[in-house]
């Protein structure tokens, strides 16, 4: 999908080692040095905050550091994507272990169980065993709103009381939450709607969670109204919404939450595709809205090395999702990319919101990571 972009990456690093940043907005020969090099890639620190390692092989973490990034594996429960919770922990564990200060990992709540009478017990005695073994977030997943339902046949949402006591629990330790709640906004179009062919490209292979074919679910309004009513009830709980938190088509929209909720941050796993969509058409608004909440976004990939995979395959495409990455953040380049028509031009932010989105929000808002790098 991104092989197009491959070679323009390529070509567009050959210019660049020999050039150096020529845009100043203040017309001040300082400003010149503000802005990071394709080169710099290589030597500037950086996270991935989300990726998911469901195995113990070394190969992504390895390459990971080969490239200056340290990762975040973020572990989850569904019984409709296994493995289950408690495997995707043992590999993040082995990864952690093998990797000091390179890997980080996020521990989830399962709610298989959530119609039994021990399941908050159930809940809060795994969480425990995760804080004890390091885990820097708890994810909690789409499953709350769009599959999870009770013993009276009814969906529900994440403001539940009944996730009351696991929320206190998880504010007490200090923990932060990573929320993947609701979908993007495509999910509830026709597949010939949808803005992203990477979105079109997911719900036609789950079509359980393509909600244009389930009217009979929570609408995106009410995903979204459901986690803002959470955090409305919990306005000193640490939350970083996963995927721009469900707002990526609209930095607007995004822009109101972040400034009602000063405890929320988000990550764009998954979601730079949409920034850049948004670039083609209004590339100023996209790059005012970073630089405005520079401490509120952390870059992320959500790219998921299975246990099955090969690695060598993937290599490539991964280090080059990195690198496209870094040209859109950092370099003023005119892009494509294959997930939609139209090119867009690179937002070439400052230094210092670079650093801030690429390490300083991870170990800001996931604390325990700071021993990364
Ligand atoms: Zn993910």
């Amino acid at each position: 999908m991104r092989n197009s972009v491959a070679i323009i990456v390529l070509v567009s690093l050959l210019f660049q080692q020999c050039t150096q940043p020529q845009e100043s907005t203040t017309g001040n020969v300082k400003e010149d040095t503000a802005f990071y090099t394709a080169a710099d890639f290589y030597t500037v620190k950086k996270t991935d905050a989300h990726v998911h390692l469901n195995t113990d092989k070394p190969g992504f973490a390895t390459l990971a550091k080969a490239d200056n990034f340290s990762l975040v594996t973020i572990t989850y429960d569904d019984v409709n994507e296994p493995p289950p919770m408690e495997e995707q922990q043992q590999w993040a564990l082995k990864q952690v272990k093998a990797f000091p200060g390179s890997v980080a990992y996020a521990t989830t709540i399962s709610v298989r169980n959530f119609n039994s009478s021990n399941w908050q017990q159930e809940t809060i005695a795994y969480l425990k065993k995760s804080f004890d073994s390091g885990a820097v977030a708890v994810k909690i997943y789409k499953v709350i709103g769009m599959s999870l339902k009770d013993k009276a046949g009814k969906l529900v949402m994440v403001d539940d009381p009944r996730f009351d006591p696991i929320f206190n629990f998880i504010k007490q330790n200090h923990i932060p939450i990573l929320g993947h709640l609701g979908e993007p906004k495509n999910c509830w179009l026709p597949a010939d709607k949808m803005t992203i062919k990477g979105d079109k490209n997911y719900y036609t292979e789950f079509p359980i969670y393509h909600m244009y074919l389930h009217p009979e679910f929570p609408s995106y309004e009410q995903q979204i109204a459901a986690r803002d009513h959470l955090l409305e009830k919990n306005p000193d709980l640490q939350f970083v919404g996963a995927h721009l938190g469900s707002l990526e088509w609209s930095v607007d929209e995004l822009a109101k939450r972040l400034d009602k909720f000063p405890n929320m941050a988000v990550d764009m796993a998954a979601r730079i595709s949409h920034l850049q969509f948004q670039s083609v058409s209004n590339r100023n608004k996209v790059r005012d809205f970073i630089i405005k909440y520079q401490d509120r976004l952390l870059y992320a990939t959500d790219d998921v090395v299975a246990a099955s995979a090969n690695f060598a395959d993937m290599k490539a495409a991964v280090h080059n999702t990195w690198i496209t990455d870094w040209q859109f953040f950092t370099s003023k380049d005119t892009m494509t990319d294959a997930d939609f028509d139209g090119s867009f031009r690179g937002l070439q932010l400052p230094k210092k919101v670079v650093d801030k989105i690429y390490r300083v929000n991870a170990e800001k808002w996931y604390p325990a990571t700071l021993k990364l790098h």
